[in-house]
């Protein structure tokens, strides 16, 4: 037994379907997992939390994402700035409490990074962040695929700060729904994770304050604990996330082929040693998936220092899942057959929501550009 009831995991596993299909943001799922505490889930105690840590709240994602996808990756988001703050405050950033502090409150935090075009991705923004003059900026460009986009209140975000004589710098900051400053496109209509409505958001001169900005770093991978945190903590729970996918599509697999029949063997394919075969393939793939999971997250935890080789492992955890969980979801569909192509099959929605890991951060060009100059170095030119 996890923080979140078996109960209320097959209750949002009952919902996914329906949201899925009318792509819909899953509020009630929502409403359900603020009222069994699960925003300050992973909030430390002394901070009004339930005091999870990030190996626990990990492995909560992943049941999560075994019972509905979407909404285990919409919610995610919140996770991951909540680790964030955790960070801030092991590491001396006092805007770390402020985050603790907002999601013990029950505020809702949405991820704002990714922008059109920018495979840069946390290393350098387009969007800029125009210095108000008092500490505090206002934002300018646009974020795609902002999960959880009817209903953040707050929004981290970054920017490009062009203006000081010390050249570019990235500059982190919160931003608080209810000081507008933006429009949210209704433009989410995707092939998979579509609970998630990741729409578009439009920064209009988006404001925050001195107090709201977390950092002013130089752009690229840095030791900026704010980088960092945000880095770290988003690849184990994205990885935490779709490992839920792939260990759900297994017993799937297992249920369906117990009743489904082959003439030729006058048996179950239960009882065919191929598709025992195939679907043991997807459970050691996913078996391989845990154990790194939980080691790199017990490393953040206790605060150990990889050093230089910390982001391509933290990168290629995610990798690992996102690969894995792919390959499980297509074993399953094999052994399972046609049945499993129609809309009302979990495996088709699986297979769906399955794909979006392929891209998202770190995406496989990355994560082998970073693994190369570990192995070889940097390329050297003639
Ligand atoms: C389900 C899901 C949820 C996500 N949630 C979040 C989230 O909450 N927060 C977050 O920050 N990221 C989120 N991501 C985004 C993700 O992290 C990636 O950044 C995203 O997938 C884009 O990656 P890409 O480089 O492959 O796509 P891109 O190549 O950047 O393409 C993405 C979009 O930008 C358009 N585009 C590309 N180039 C240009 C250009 N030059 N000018 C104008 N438009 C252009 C494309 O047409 C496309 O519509 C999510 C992704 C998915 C799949």
């Amino acid at each position: 037994m996890g923080f979140l009831s078996d109960e209320l995991l097959l209750t949002i596993h009952d919902r996914a379907a329906g949201y899925d299909a009318t792509n819909a943001f899953p509020e009630e799922d929502l409403a359900d997992l603020r009222a069994a505490g699960y925003l300050a889930a992973f909030v430390p105690e002394e901070f009004g939390g339930a005091g999870l840590g990030l190996e626990a709240i990990a492995a909560e994602q992943t049941r999560l994402a075994a019972a509905a996808p979407a909404t285990a990756l919409g919610i995610n988001m919140h996770q991951i700035i909540v680790g964030l703050g955790r960070h801030l405050v092991r590491n001396g950033n006092p805007r770390g409490k402020l985050i603790l502090r907002d999601a013990a409150a029950g505020e809702l935090f949405g991820f704002g990074i990714s922008e059109p075009g920018n495979d840069l991705v946390l290393f350098g923004s387009i969007t800029e962040a125009e210095p108000d003059g008092e500490g505090g900026y206002s934002f300018t460009g646009t974020k795609i695929f902002t999960s959880l986009a009817p209903v953040w209140t707050r929004l981290m975000t970054f920017g490009r700060d062009d203006s000081g004589e010390d050249g570019p710098h990235s500059v982190f900051a919160v931003l608080h729904r209810e000081d507008g400053g933006f429009t949210i496109k209704d433009d989410w209509d995707t092939l998979g994770m579509r609970g998630t409505q990741s729409n578009t958001t439009i920064l209009e001169g988006a404001h925050a304050p001195e107090a709201q900005i977390l950092t002013r770093t130089v752009p690229g991978p840095s030791s900026d604990p704010v980088v960092f945190g945000i880095f770290s903590n988003f690849e184990i729970l994205l990885a935490a996330t779709y490992a839920g996918v792939g260990q759900r599509a297994v017993e799937v697999a297992a249920e369906q082929v117990k009743t489904r029949r082959s003439v030729k063997n006058a048996t179950v394919y239960a009882n065919d040693p191929d598709i025992r075969w195939r679907i043991a393939d997807a459970a050691l793939a996913m078996n391989a998936v845990g154990p790194q999971i939980r080691e790199l997250a017990r490393d953040i935890d206790a605060g150990v220092d990889r050093g230089p080789i910390w982001m391509p492992q933290l990168s290629a955890a995610k990798n690992a899942a996102a690969e894995a969980s792919l390959r499980a979801v297509e074993q399953a569909v094999r052994a399972c057959g046609g049945s499993s192509y129609y809309t009302k099959n979990e495996l088709s929605r699986l297979y769906r929501d399955v794909l979006a890991g392929l891209f998202q951060p770190s995406d496989q060009e990355s994560l082998h550009g970073a693994w190369a100059n570990v192995v070889l170095g940097p390329v050297q030119t003639d």
